[in-house]
């Protein structure tokens, strides 16, 4: 029985449009239309770099009646849209650790988010020791704009909030039967990052956030369906004085992620966070992964989506 099940064609599905607009071309395929498994929507799976291709970090997970969205990279909310979900609908966010790719998407998530959705209640944020200072002053730098969308353009002064939840390792969320655990990572020296691990159902979806080979990762991807890990593609041979040393030593080779996968052996794998320093052919990190690991590996796109029941079904970008 084949795990993965490339260009899965969806059965029609119910769009939801409440409080979001009509965008010409915008697709219903981000829609929960079997809450026994557990979707997952790349969003953005880049890095700082500024391109059209891949936008910021962030990962939307679809689990029962819940909807959780991972890092708010630049360009989620216009993903967001893409999916033609409402802004409102997303319960929480879950960041990763503090840096600048994993949240420049944040203010637009929320600013944009309580104007046109009105949403009423806050936006929920968990993330690493440093969240909760990162939040009080990102709402001092917008309440000039806050108290005219509330005078001016009735947003409700409750949906222009954010809430913060510091958080550490072990399991932060559970509802509806949604469990999120998170995890610590070895990003050093950006400390703490975390990675996530959601489960529904009897399965399992893991994100590393951005991190290097870390062994606790592997204890907390056991048994996963589904394991988004981020990469970058290295030059053949690299040295300390090359100005992108760290860029490398910060993150995971291929040769390291296919350990990870061994060890882990999750039903399909998938790179995302694609750091690419050197502009090297993507398809590389997919040859160097294959040449120490013979499980199911993809390079993963914005608005790919995956389902996670008994299989894991790939629904190629449309
Ligand atoms: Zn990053
Ligand atoms: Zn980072």
């Amino acid at each position: 029985m084949a795990v993965v099940e490339k260009g899965l064609v969806m059965a029609p599905l119910v769009a939801d449009q409440s409080g979001s607009q009509n965008f010409a071309g915008a697709k219903n395929y981000s829609i929960q239309a079997d809450t026994s498994v557990i979707r997952v929507s790349l969003l953005g799976t880049g890095t700082p770099k500024p391109i059209m291709e891949r936008f910021g970090p962030s990962i939307l997970v679809q689990a029962g009646s819940e909807t959780l969205l991972f890092d708010a990279g630049r360009g989620c909310l216009q993903r967001i849209v893409q999916l033609n979900l409402s802004y409102k609908k997303i319960d929480a966010l879950f960041l990763t650790h503090l840096h600048s790719d994993h949240i420049v998407g944040l203010p637009d998530l929320w600013l944009t988010g309580c104007l046109k959705s009105k949403r009423v209640a806050p936006l929920i944020v968990f993330g690493p020791v440093g969240t909760d200072k990162m939040i009080e002053y990102l709402q001092k730098a917008f309440a000039y704009d806050i108290k005219i969308r509330i005078e001016d353009d009735k947003a409700t002064a409750e949906g222009c909030k954010l809430l913060a939840h510091e958080i550490q390792q072990g399991i932060i969320y559970e509802k509806n039967g949604v469990k999120v655990i998170a995890f610590e990572v070895d990003h050093y020296p950006i400390v703490p990052a975390l990675g996530y691990r959601v489960e529904y159902n009897g399965h399992a979806v893991v994100l590393s956030g951005d991190t290097r080979y870390s062994e606790n990762l592997i204890a907390y991807s056991r048994g996963a369906d589904l394991l988004i890990h981020e990469v970058v593609i290295p030059p053949d041979t690299l040295n300390k004085s090359d100005p992108k040393y760290n860029v490398v030593a910060h993150h995971t080779t291929p040769q390291q992620a296919a350990k990870i996968f061994n060890e882990t052996k999750p039903k399909l794998a998938v790179y995302s966070h694609i750091s690419n320093p050197y502009g090297r052919n993507e398809q590389e990190l997919i040859k160097q992964t294959k040449a120490n690991y013979s499980g199911q590996v993809i390079l993963g796109e914005d608005l790919m989506t995956f389902l996670i029941g008994n299989t894991v079904s790939v629904m190629d970008k449309q």
